[in-house]
């Protein structure tokens, strides 16, 4: 069915179809979300869109920017966390020669700062999120600003680097955000983004029950495609993705799990509903990814990492 509405933030077609329909997995609740596809160029967006003073709710204060890992209890699972953060700064730096200033725009509890400021780098963070943004500013001993990225007047051109990782699909306005990025970074500057593929295998095979939907906090699917034209549009070149297929395999499976047992709504603590933890589960998401950085090379999958650069004058 072709629905109309709200514009597309890539292409700007208003027509699209019913893509996906899922409850919050996150959460849980009755309600359910409905995700459409712009006809003309791929991207999914979430519509409607609640409010932004509903949004509030669906992000659990302190929860959900740290989910990705509350390792620190456990040493082997600490360790692995920042060979993963190195690895993210490594695809990070790999196009630069030298270090420089980075703006973490979503920056969580701070891990990939961390990482950056350990090779030198004089790395600043924004985090919606007060927890979060304390605990980032603990671990590194950087600035880290409660605002969004509009409220702060940065000079232009003030960064080396400017990084998203997973932030793109939940901010309102994407193209808004890079074109941002792009005022911030000095010519040569490099933008580097992670963010699901919902024009991937695994969202296709999924469906609903893609753990990467993420309903109603991601409010656009990006594809390829979609994600490389909005950066170049935005003037960025050198456009750079990799993939990693499989990353969400646990989750997915997970989901499909609790289907099958006709369970619709979701854990109850959502600090641990990310895959680490401690021990076993810690190792088995670590050996996932060694598989999936090596099938990512062939194959495209379920999270994106680009890169790009802002053009020397
Ligand atoms: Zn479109």
């Amino acid at each position: 069915m072709a629905v109309t509405g709200t514009a597309c933030a890539v292409c700007g077609a208003t027509a699209a179809r019913i893509w996906r329909v899922a409850p919050d997995y996150l959460l849980g609740g009755d309600q359910t979300f409905r995700a459409l596809r712009c006809l003309s160029c791929g991207l999914a967006r979430l519509q409607p869109r609640p409010s932004a003073e509903d949004m509030g709710k669906y992000y659990a204060v302190g929860a959900y920017a740290r989910a990705e890992g509350d390792s620190e209890s456990s040493g082997l699972a600490a360790r692995l966390n920042r060979t993963f953060q190195e690895q993210a700064s490594r695809a990070a730096r790999a196009s630069l020669r030298n270090e420089g200033r980075l703006l973490d725009i979503g920056c969580g509890d701070g891990r990939f700062l961390a990482a950056m400021a350990a090779h030198g780098w004089q790395v600043e963070g924004i985090e919606m999120d007060g927890v979060a943004a304390v605990l980032a500013r603990k671990r590194t001993g950087a600035s880290v600003y409660n605002k969004s990225v509009e409220d702060l007047n940065f000079p232009e051109e003030s960064f080396d680097m400017v990084s998203l990782l997973h932030v793109l699909e939940h901010v309102s306005d994407p193209r808004k955000v890079i074109a941002e990025a792009f005022q911030l970074l000095r010519p040569g500057g490099t933008l580097f983004l992670a963010l699901p593929n919902a024009g991937s295998p695994e969202a296709a095979l999924f469906g609903n029950l893609w753990y990467a939907l993420d309903l109603p906090r991601h409010f656009w699917g990006f594809t390829p495609s979609t994600l490389r034209r909005l950066v170049k549009e935005c003037g960025f070149h050198e456009v750079k993705i990799r993939h990693f297929p499989l990353f969400y395999l646990f989750q997915n499976v997970r989901n499909v799990i609790r289907r099958l047992a006709g369970k619709k709504t979701a854990p109850a603590n959502v600090a641990t509903d990310r895959v680490e933890g401690s021990g076993m589960r810690t190792l088995a998401f670590y050996a996932l990814l060694t598989v999936s950085k090596m099938l990512g090379v062939l194959f495209p999958g379920e999270v994106m990492e680009l890169t790009a650069q802002k053009p020397m004058r």
